[in-house]
């Protein structure tokens, strides 16, 4: 039988994580028994291919605090996320950290205690990135940047990656988005409740290398944008409307031209830009119509967002 649902639960996607996670445990349960509550980590294990799942198990038959869900394949982070908390057995709050280490445990009491105080989500927020290049500082930051002005109507908290303290209700409240593309940040940003921030440094990766590169990122900033705004679609629009006011002024001058000064033939540099210009911004805005397109085609297949495994609780 399984015991009575713990307080709080810890959820931990892990992919190909298994030089880290032995330290990760052993941190995260010195930082856990500080609080003097009873806990539980879920671990997802999505679909990793080294010793990752193993090593869940191991863990899990030396301590009964531990769940391990295993996915039926890699999913990415957001979806192994959503899975966890799913399976989350907390009544009062849950935690989000990384495996990496990248987000320290030790945190985890400072968010608790941000919590008892009343905040249904605590996000840790990163006041130094060390490890982190000045070129991925500060596309972060355009990014963040190009979100806000595009007129997305949650505010994004800066500095702010998936480390962070739900209360039950607050994280009812994001499992009722069932969205097939999930763009995290944003997901937890548009719950709301009344939130806190908690200062912390954010370490290097402690071992093993990051799954992100320059390509995810980029695709990440369009699932953000495309999720939260409509701002590109208005783009579109009003490059149609400033393209069409100019073409018909230009039209017009030629149109007089042609008038007065009767027809010489030429202006073949002068059409070839224009149709250059216009197959440019005609192509674009086909580019994100379909990206819109694509999400909705997405959405409306209504598959489940993931496929568990093997399901295995703590406390049994
Ligand atoms: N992760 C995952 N599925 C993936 C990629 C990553 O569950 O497909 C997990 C990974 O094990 C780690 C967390 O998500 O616990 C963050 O991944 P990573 O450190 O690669 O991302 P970064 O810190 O660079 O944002
Ligand atoms: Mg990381």
């Amino acid at each position: 039988m399984p015991e009575p649902a713990p307080a709080l639960s810890v959820v931990v996607p892990a992919y190909d994580e298994q030089e880290v996670l032995g330290a990760f445990h052993a941190r995260l349960v010195a930082a856990m028994e500080g609080i003097g509550r009873p806990w539980e980590v879920v671990y997802v294990n999505d679909g990793s291919k080294d010793a990752t799942l193993p090593l869940l198990l191991t863990l899990r038959e030396a301590d009964p605090r531990v769940a391990v869900l295993n996915l039926s394949r890699n999913f990415g982070k957001e979806i192994a996320l959503t899975a966890g908390l799913d399976h989350a057995r907390a009544t009062e709050a849950v935690v989000v950290i990384d495996a990496d280490l990248q987000d320290p445990p030790e945190v985890i009491p400072d968010l608790v205690a941000a919590w008892a105080e009343g905040f249904d989500v605590v996000y840790a927020q990163r006041s130094v990135r060390h490890g982190e290049s000045w070129m991925k500082r500060t596309t972060a930051a355009g990014f963040y940047r190009v979100m806000q002005n595009l007129g997305g109507r949650v505010e994004l908290p800066k500095d702010t990656g998936d480390f962070r303290l739900m209360s039950r209700r607050a994280l009812d409240a994001l499992l009722r988005l069932r969205e097939t593309h999930r763009f995290m940040k944003g997901l937890f940003a548009w719950v709301g409740f009344p939130s806190r921030a908690v200062l912390y440094e954010r370490a290097p990766r402690a071992a093993g290398t990051t799954k992100w590169n320059w390509w995810k990122l980029w695709n990440l900033s369009l699932e953000g944008i495309t999720s939260f705004t409509v701002g590109p679609l208005k783009i579109a629009t009003y490059a149609g409307l400033v393209t069409a006011v100019i073409s018909l002024i230009y039209g017009l001058q030629v149109i007089a031209k042609t008038i007065l000064f009767g027809n010489p033939v030429a202006g073949y540099p002068s059409l070839m830009a224009v149709v250059l210009f216009l197959g440019g911004v005609q192509l674009m805005t086909l580019g994100i119509i379909g990206e819109y397109l694509g999400r909705i085609f997405n959405e409306t297949k209504n598959r489940p967002l993931y496929l568990v495994e093997r399901h295995l609780p703590s406390g049994e």
